[in-house]
């Protein structure tokens, strides 16, 4: 008999690369657990990023709040099961897409949190847009399950912000930059860091979490896991 699985909604691109790779892991691991031709019921709302982009550089985040909330509206009258936004930045207004809609809404930090925990890191590098080093929800949304996290300085955050928006959301991979990244991990491991999050969900296109200095934690792999978790519950 058929299994049938719940559907999945996706709210992407942000970048359409990151969308890609939640499309293909989602799809290859419910191949895997299922076997055969199955697999996932996904919908996917890819929004144009330019004016997302936009509204992040405007500081126009309740904007951005509202526009997103509209997007996931459309997600759930679509027949979306449950809400995942596809970037680990727009997760800062992810209370104004979560009261939007009734559809559980599977939140990056707190399932990257859980696996951490799971793995006994506590002092993690956080490497992501300025946005989300800087505004204090990601620290504070991790704080909850006891995990404090770690920044690179300045010119790290400036360096690794300008690498997802110059060179990851626009498909360039660059060898340079892999090592600039590289080193930003061998500095935190040098300050006590005991594992990095990939926590912006373009990163695992340049660096594999399994090829670090410290214990790498793919916050798209962890967030497209959780999805097929809730997916094969039905
Ligand atoms: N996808 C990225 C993230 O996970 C960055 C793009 C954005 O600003 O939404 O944060």
């Amino acid at each position: 008999m058929n299994k049938p699985l719940r559907v999945i909604g996706l709210l992407g691109g942000m970048s359409f690369e990151a969308s890609a790779v939640y499309y293909r892991l989602i799809n290859e691991a419910v191949r895997q657990r299922l076997g055969g031709l199955y697999s996932a019921d996904i919908i996917l709302r890819s929004v144009n990023f330019d004016i997302i982009a936009r509204m992040q550089t405007e500081g126009r985040w309740d904007d951005a709040g509202q526009y997103l909330a509209d997007a996931a509206i459309g997600l759930e009258r679509a027949g979306a099961q449950c809400i995942l936004l596809c970037t680990n930045t727009m997760h800062l207004v992810a209370n104004a897409i979560d009261n939007a809609t009734q559809a559980p809404f599977i939140h990056i930090i707190d399932e990257t949190a859980r696996v951490l925990r799971d793995a006994r890191c506590r002092r993690p590098l956080l490497v992501a847009t300025r946005y989300t080093m800087e505004q204090g929800f990601y620290q504070a949304r991790m704080a909850r399950h006891d995990i404090d996290v770690m920044v690179p300085d300045e010119a790290g955050r400036a360096a690794t912000h300008a690498i997802i928006f110059d060179e990851l959301c626009q498909g360039k991979i660059l060898d340079t930059s892999r090592d600039h990244l590289t080193g930003l991990i061998e500095t935190a491991k040098a300050q006590g860091a005991d594992s990095v999050i990939l926590g912006c969900t373009e990163i695992g296109l340049i660096l594999d979490p399994a090829a670090l200095p410290l214990p790498g934690f793919d916050s798209t792999v962890i967030h497209a896991q959780a999805a097929v978790d809730f997916a094969m519950i039905a």
